[in-house]
């Protein structure tokens, strides 16, 4: 297989929410993700900075650079006032920084609308929101009925696309919506809730024509935006109610929403037998992907293997990070990757839509208050890493 991991291969945006907490009242409640501290102990990651003061620590320059914890205007000296803390003042570089009001048309536009046109051709695509809980990931990607997010706005002009060309082809749009937790694969579109599953949860299948599929996996084929819409609520709602922890488990799930596009010439004079025609029969899958909390990722940086255990930590996390790694690696060195894709459910169910003859958009969600100072630099700080150079 060609790796063809060009200029536009992984596109990393930014997209800080608003930071008014009064503008979001349900964050106020947000109780702070228990941290590892290294010394057996957990402790709140988000202390509130000493003396209290809640501030913006982060200032998006232009569509490119985002400034992250710059000294406050007036203050004479790099060391902070607050609690005496020296100011990190770093400038980042993305491929995309969206402003605090950026709207969900906008995100879709400089995200995922791109990825359409290789779609219908037969690539392979891939959307991530990755982000600390609380930052917008499930806003970004499910959004609510009345401003929906990337998924309903892809769908949208899918059927569209579809619309314009149904002369000349035919083509079938199949959508599935499943949840990572736990390393266990479960169905969150099934008639019925939960979903029957084999012990274990849903198994992947790899099959030779570098597809991998999830077996006995729910298949819809919503006809219309507000289908779609309904749909994903629905997966959302049973994302975070099947359980009785239910708040850490929406944070720990990763929720996997793929839509499956074949088509096929309509074209009279269509030889089957030859190869020049069989191009115009194509299918491609695009992964749309609400990841987990990555609080919990960057807190075992400096963990034993056992810790790890202990700590329950995201394995389908940490694989993709190598992964990404990997790949980025190899472009930089024009090597042949080996990319580690067995380390995890997410990993394998991605091995064909990660490199390969695939684009992937990573939408890192920030929240701009002082706050969740150390989420926010762990985001950026891994974000960073994740660029292909
Ligand atoms: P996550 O999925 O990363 O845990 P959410 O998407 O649930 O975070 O966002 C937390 C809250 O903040 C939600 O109530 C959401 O509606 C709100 N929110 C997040 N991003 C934005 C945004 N860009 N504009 C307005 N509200 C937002
Ligand atoms: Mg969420």
């Amino acid at each position: 297989m060609a790796y063809l991991m060009d200029d536009n291969a992984m596109r990393i945006c930014i997209r800080p929410r608003p930071w008014n907490e009064k503008e979001l009242p349900h964050l106020a409640q947000h109780t702070p993700t228990p941290i590892f501290l290294g010394d057996g102990n957990f402790s709140a990651a988000r202390k509130p900075l000493p003396g209290g003061a809640i501030r913006e620590i982060v200032e998006v320059i232009d569509n490119r650079q985002i400034d992250f914890d710059k000294p406050e205007a007036g203050s004479e000296t790099k060391r902070g006032a607050v609690g005496g803390r020296r100011y990190k003042n770093r400038r980042y570089v993305f491929d995309h920084v969206f402003k605090m009001e950026a709207t969900q048309e906008q995100v879709y536009q400089n995200t995922a609308k791109p990825l359409l046109d290789g779609v219908l051709k037969g690539y392979n695509a891939t959307v991530f929101a990755y982000g600390a809980t609380g930052c917008g990931k499930t806003h970004t990607i499910s959004g609510c009925a009345d401003d929906p997010g990337v998924i309903v706005r892809t769908m949208s002009d899918l059927f569209e696309l579809i619309e314009e060309s149904k002369d000349r082809y035919e083509t079938q749009l199949e959508v599935l919506m499943v949840e990572i937790y736990n390393e266990t694969i479960r169905d969150l579109l099934h008639d019925e809730f939960p979903a029957p599953m084999p012990p274990g949860g849903l198994k992947l299948l790899e099959n030779e024509k570098e597809r991998v599929t999830i077996a006995e996996v729910t298949i819809r084929t919503p006809q219309s935006v507000g289908e779609v819409m309904e749909l994903v609520l629905l997966g959302n709602e049973r994302r975070s109610t099947s359980y009785t922890e239910s708040n850490s488990v929406s944070s720990r799930s990763h929720a996997v929403l793929q839509i499956n596009v074949s088509r096929k010439s309509k074209s009279p004079d269509v030889d089957m037998d030859n190869d020049a025609v069989s191009q115009d029969s194509s299918s491609a899958t695009l992964s749309i992907i609400d990841l987990a909390g990555s609080e919990r990722a960057a807190a075992t940086r400096n963990m034993g293997d056992r810790m790890k255990e202990g700590a329950n930590i995201n394995k389908s996390l940490l694989a993709l990070s190598s992964c990404i790694s990997a790949l980025c690696g190899a472009q930089r060195n024009g090597s042949k990757p080996h990319v580690p894709y067995r380390n995890s459910k997410l990993t394998r169910l991605l091995k064909f839509s990660l490199g390969g003859n695939c684009r992937t958009v990573m939408i890192v969600c920030v929240s701009p208050s002082s706050k969740d100072m150390e989420d926010t630099s762990n985001t950026l700080v891994w974000a960073d890493r994740a660029k292909s150079v």
